[in-house]
């Protein structure tokens, strides 16, 4: 049946056109793995589906045969009605197909249907057979684990291998209703070349994980997940939080059009890689990279980047099933981030745990509904570090002793009170101490406080005593000066980094760091937005940390900035309180066109 045309809107979150097939993956099964098989496991990938309905037929026969006299006799109902589900040609027949047509693993065809399945249920009028919806759901988690113990679970390729399109001719995009950070991590090298989901701001966790994906990604979609059907063909506008489903072909070879056009400016841009980051006026600029895994500085050395300026270390803490990494397999981590870099500088931030980056599985739906009531003010970051001594120890022990293998920063987020400091630097002693007993070596790393409390940067001074460098995270600076959670899209219109006191507090932040003599960086998303590189250098700052896949967009305008004509424009930009007024200054004063255009 053709489909009608709709755009939905949504906040861009990384650039670049995607077009594809439409994956919707329910937010608590984003874990099942999606790969693609080649057509000589087609037969056995069936074969698994087939052992894994045959298994659970005979768990709910087995289930109905035992059941106590006395249960209520709407339970064998109830098995009934599972086992019919179970045996419908409307879930392993179609599942089949997708095998076949598609080529999807087992797990990823069964879920895929269950998608569509579940929309038909939601669009019944009979309020009976709507709720059979949770019990098609039983169902297929029943049979997605009986999978996961049956032959063949642990065939899942490797990351390259899963890139491959053996369904033939279509790249796929993922659309969800929401996908917690940790678990977005998971789709990096996957077959997945663009990401929709209906919840998240700009600068969510799940929105940065997506742009380190450097794939087109639209966040904050509201009713995508809902309006877009299973294989519907989706155009992502990465650039303006646009989504379109089932184009029209002239809107669709525009779309072609401007993917061609954005792939050949990438390929410019890469030329960049050796290039020096140096003004016009001949400052230069550190350009480093944020990272969340180890793997993750290869990339960071291959576009360039002279550094890490922050590894989002909690993402070694999240979504493990058996327990807080210890601190050698930490330690391991933290080695082959710092080996990698080869000699430069690899800051390693300690956990940043809580708010929308849980330790546990969690979606954003239940995080806002079912945990602390503002989880964002609550025990995150150092203040959860400092409640757990003997796990932010090891943490600190692990970074020490990967200090022998390069150039190792420890980077402490979301500090507030000089109490908070005098404990992390009592911790940061006694690991050492702990250390140097255990006779294991260890150099003495720099130690930088994260400025992203509106309450650190206002009286900086007093932080700066205590510390070697600091860096400004934009993210949760924004967050918390304009009270706008910033993982949620209702306010996400309010969250507004040109605000006078967003600026004003990052300018006051870069400028007393320096006359300090203390090393400043920005690693919020700010860093990594050509739109505010201007200001920023002409607020001082020499050094920005942002995703690897933004480096060279930064830099083209670093090199096309003059660092003292945007320091003179400074003070009226920062005096404006009209935000069109703003963006004009910015557009027509900070830009040199002539000069944009010789670069
Ligand atoms: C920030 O807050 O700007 C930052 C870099 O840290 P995170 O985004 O991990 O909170
Ligand atoms: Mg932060």
């Amino acid at each position: 049946m053709l489909r009608m045309s709709i755009q939905v809107f949504g906040l861009p979150v990384s650039r670049g056109v995607a077009i594809g097939r439409a994956v919707l993956v329910a937010s608590s099964r984003v874990d099942v793995a999606h790969y693609f098989i080649d057509d000589a496991r087609v037969e056995a990938e069936v074969g698994r589906l087939r052992a894994a309905r045959d298994a659970v037929a005979g768990e709910l026969s087995l289930l109905k045969r035992d059941l106590p006299a006395e249960a209520p006799a709407e339970l064998a109902a109830l098995l009934d009605v599972h086992l019919m589900l179970l045996h419908d040609d409307s879930l392993t027949g179609a599942t089949k197909q997708w095998i076949h047509e598609r080529h999807y693993n087992a797990e990823w065809a069964l879920s895929a249907q269950l998608e569509v399945l579940a929309r038909q249920f939601d669009e019944m009028e009979d309020d009976y057979l709507r709720e059979r919806k949770a019990d098609l759901e039983q169902v297929v988690e029943r049979m997605l684990r009986a999978m996961a113990r049956g032959p063949g679970a642990s065939l899942v390729p490797a990351p390259t291998v899963a890139t491959k399109d053996f369904g033939g001719e279509h790249p796929l995009i993922l659309v969800a209703n929401d996908i917690a950070p940790a678990d977005m991590l998971q789709f990096k090298g996957s077959v997945f070349t663009g990401f929709v989901t209906d919840v998240g701001g700009r600068t969510s966790h799940t929105a940065i994980v997506a742009r380190s994906l450097d794939i087109p990604a639209v966040v904050g979609a509201r009713e995508a997940s809902r309006i877009i059907r299973q294989d519907d063909w989706v155009v992502i506008d990465g650039d303006n939080g646009i989504v379109i489903v089932n184009p029209s072909p002239i809107v669709l070879e525009e779309y072609r059009f401007r993917q061609r056009q954005s792939e050949l400016e990438r390929e410019r841009l890469a030329r960049l890689r050796h290039t020096p980051a140096v003004t016009l006026d001949g400052e230069r600029v550190e350009l480093l990279a944020n990272i969340e895994l180890p793997v993750d500085a290869k990339t960071a050395l291959e576009v360039g980047a002279v550094g890490v300026g922050l590894f989002r270390s909690e993402f070694l803490f999240m979504n493990r099933d058996g327990g807080l990494p210890g601190e050698d397999e930490q330690f391991e981590a933290y080695r082959a981030a710092v080996e990698a870099m080869n000699g430069l500088p690899v800051t390693i931030r300690t956990v940043d745990i809580g708010a929308d980056k849980p330790l546990d599985r969690m979606s954003v739906n239940e995080l806002r509904h079912e945990h602390a009531l503002n989880p964002a003010l609550g025990l995150r970051a150092i203040r959860w570090s400092l409640s757990e001594p003997g796990m932010f120890r090891q943490q600190l022990r692990a970074i020490l002793r990967a200090s022998v293998y390069g150039k190792v920063r420890l980077l402490i987020p979301m500090v507030a009170h000089l109490s908070e400091v005098r404990h992390t630097l009592e911790a940061l002693a006694r690991a050492k101490q702990q250390l140097t007993d255990a006779g294991r070596p260890f150099l003495d790393v720099e130690v930088g406080a994260m400025i992203e409390i509106p309450a650190a940067a206002l009286v900086l001074p007093m932080f700066l005593r205590h510390f070697d460098f600091v860096s400004i995270g934009t993210n949760d600076l924004i967050q918390y000066t304009l009270a706008i959670d910033r993982a949620d899209e209702a306010v996400a219109h309010l969250y507004d980094p040109w605000h006078p006191a967003v600026l004003g507090l990052i300018a006051n932040t870069i400028e007393q760091a320096r006359s300090a003599g203390k090393h400043v960086s920005v690693c919020g998303e700010m860093a990594g937005d050509p739109v505010f590189t201007e200001v920023l250098l002409g607020m001082g700052l020499r050094s920005f940390s942002m995703h690897p896949a933004q480096i060279a967009s930064i830099k083209q305008r670093v090199l096309r900035t003059d660092a003292r004509r945007c320091a003179s424009m400074l003070p009226e930009l920062l005096q404006s309180d009209d935000p069109e007024q703003r963006s004009r200054l910015v557009q027509s004063r900070l830009l040199d066109p002539q000069r944009s255009a010789a670069v």
